[in-house]
């Protein structure tokens, strides 16, 4: 699933391609089960930035119209000169000679068309984005706090929290941290917060530096190209440690999901 690094890493590719005045739209005949309102009316209407909270990339055309776009599991925009060669194309913006297009293949993706006030509540079920100032140590112990019962790992996805967080990122924060990734909250200190916030800011530095992390058969860029980040990666999907280069990893399920974490320099 594409999470902050990659979804960044589309909006930076389309940013530099803006404005497009939309000259037409085009929709697949399944587009109703990722788009959830109308298509308003867009004629001279220009895309005139791209702005993204979290997993969220937000198209603005004005400043009380907005299409915000979730990519879920398998979402992509692809911006090209010609229409792409690729299955799955669900929506098309086209104008100047230019061509946005929503790829998705599996359709967990969600699409809105909304005004300001509809996006400002949309946005407020978010917590701050990982990239954000707020998102600092002090930010993170009060949620730790608030939750003494929970394992630390689950709490590191939930986007109320996080915004932009994601599996691999949740299981890369906790080996970086140095934390095993089903301690309980009640068991972190400030000092280990602060730890968990440096650990945030090293993967997602990683990860954007590479374009976004590729899993097998996942997430491509804006031009449909793989990420490179997974070369980075120290634990998930990972056999032996990256940290101390001889442990092997482990993996256990928490909440559904899969976790990596290395016995020796987790605690
Ligand atoms: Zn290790």
């Amino acid at each position: 699933m594409p999470e902050l690094p990659e979804v960044k890493t589309i909006q930076s590719q389309i940013k530099k391609h803006l404005p497009i005045k939309v000259e037409k739209i085009r929709k697949s005949s399944v587009i109703k089960s990722i788009l959830h309102t109308k298509v308003p009316n867009l004629d001279g209407e220009k895309i005139s930035k791209l702005k993204r909270h979290g997993k969220c990339l937000i198209f603005e055309f004005h400043e009380d119209l907005f299409l915000l776009s979730h990519l879920g599991m398998t979402g992509s925009w692809r911006i090209s000169k010609e229409k792409i060669r690729e299955k799955h194309v669900h929506f098309i913006f086209i104008g100047e000679g230019k061509l946005l297009s929503y790829v998705d293949p599996r359709r967990f993706g969600h699409m809105y068309f909304f005004n300001k006030e509809e996006l400002q509540t949309y946005l407020k079920r978010l917590g701050p984005d990982l990239l954000s100032k707020k998102l600092n140590a002090d930010f993170i112990y009060s949620v730790l706090s608030k939750h003494p019962s929970r394992e630390i790992k689950p709490l590191l996805l939930e986007q109320k929290y996080f915004a932009g967080s994601g599996n691999y990122i949740a299981n890369e924060v906790c080996a970086r941290a140095k934390i095993l990734p089903n301690k309980l909250c009640k068991k972190l200190s400030l000092s280990d917060a602060k730890r968990i916030k440096k650990a945030f800011s090293s993967i997602l530095k990683d990860s954007i530096k590479h374009k976004g992390v590729t899993f097998q058969g996942g997430y491509t860029d804006a031009h449909g190209e793989k990420g490179q980040g997974v070369s980075n990666l120290v634990v998930f999907h990972q056999k032996i440690c990256g940290m101390c280069k001889k442990t092997e990893v482990k993996k256990i399920i928490l909440k559904q999901r899969g976790t990596f974490y290395c016995p020796k320099c987790q605690q």
